[in-house]
């Protein structure tokens, strides 16, 4: 097996030296393909202008850690109407250019982080021999692209806290999917209903019993009905039924016998609780 297929390298590339440090591997690495495509005209070029090395991080191997010392040549573009004179080449299936990690090791940070957490994944990658920390677990996550979740046509709208008591956003959910849309970062009328609007397909709208959130479905979406979600739905019949439970304890207590009086001392039932 060559090395470069040890190391998974992309086709094209060669590993020209491999060094064991005490923490790990050093590979120097460099392509070996004759020319380059310029990334502004996209004219190949065999022209090299100079060489630079490029320092990455990789995927570890067997616990090591593996550092790649990337050979990169500096090519110059012939098409006398490109503005580009001279282009360093890329490596599209490697790193992206000016990053300092190769993808596949950006791609193990993020799997990390999103199976665990910033602190957690960070202690999971040094088990690993991964070299990370917290933030840039945060940072891989928070890079990524919004999943696609097409067309909305029942929504949940809620608030959801920042900080208790402080800071609060609104909270969307697709009540088809049961899977959370979208987050703003404030609970305003007008966030609501901007957002609504760039979703002219909703038919539903489950919001709280506040007027913020229905004044924002007004605006927004006033082509869907509106209705109070479970929980408000479940607030709203507790709300109903205490004064009516109350109103019959009253009467029981005011009909009872003196000998009932002794079986349920009225300090007993003026305690029942009525729970939401
Ligand atoms: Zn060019």
């Amino acid at each position: 097996m060559s090395l470069p297929s040890l190391f998974d390298l992309p086709k094209g590339m060669q590993v020209s030296q491999i060094q064991i440090t005490e923490t790990g591997l050093v590979v120097e690495v460099m392509a070996t393909s004759p020319t380059s495509c310029c990334p502004l005209c996209l004219e190949p070029s065999s022209s090299i202008h100079c060489h630079y090395q490029r320092t990455l991080r990789d995927a570890p191997c067997a616990g090591r850690r593996v550092q790649l010392l990337l050979t990169v040549r500096k090519f110059t573009c012939r098409n006398l109407y490109c503005e580009r004179k001279v282009f360093a080449e890329r490596f599209p299936d490697l790193v992206e250019p000016w990053a300092r990690t190769t993808i596949r090791h950006c791609q193990q940070i993020t799997s990390i982080g999103l199976s665990t957490c910033g602190k957690g994944g960070a202690r999971l990658a040094a088990r690993l021999g991964i070299q990370t920390s917290r933030q840039t677990i945060l940072r891989r996550i928070m890079a990524l692209p919004d999943p696609m979740h097409g067309t909305v046509f029942h929504l949940g709208i809620d608030e959801f806290a920042f900080r208790r008591g402080y800071r609060f956003g609104t909270l969307l959910v697709n009540l088809e999917s049961h899977s959370v849309i979208d987050l703003l970062p404030d609970r305003r009328q007008d966030s609501a209903a901007n957002w609504m609007r760039q979703h002219p397909d909703i038919q539903v709208v489950s919001r709280d019993r506040g007027g913020e959130f229905a004044a924002a479905a007004d605006l927004g979406a006033p082509q869907a009905t509106q209705c109070a979600d479970r929980f408000h739905v479940c607030k709203n019949l507790t709300e109903a039924l205490q004064p009516l439970i109350a109103r019959c304890l009253a009467e029981m207590l005011a009909d009872k016998t003196p000998q009932d009086d002794e079986k349920t001392p009225a300090s007993q039932l003026s305690t029942i609780s009525l729970a939401e």
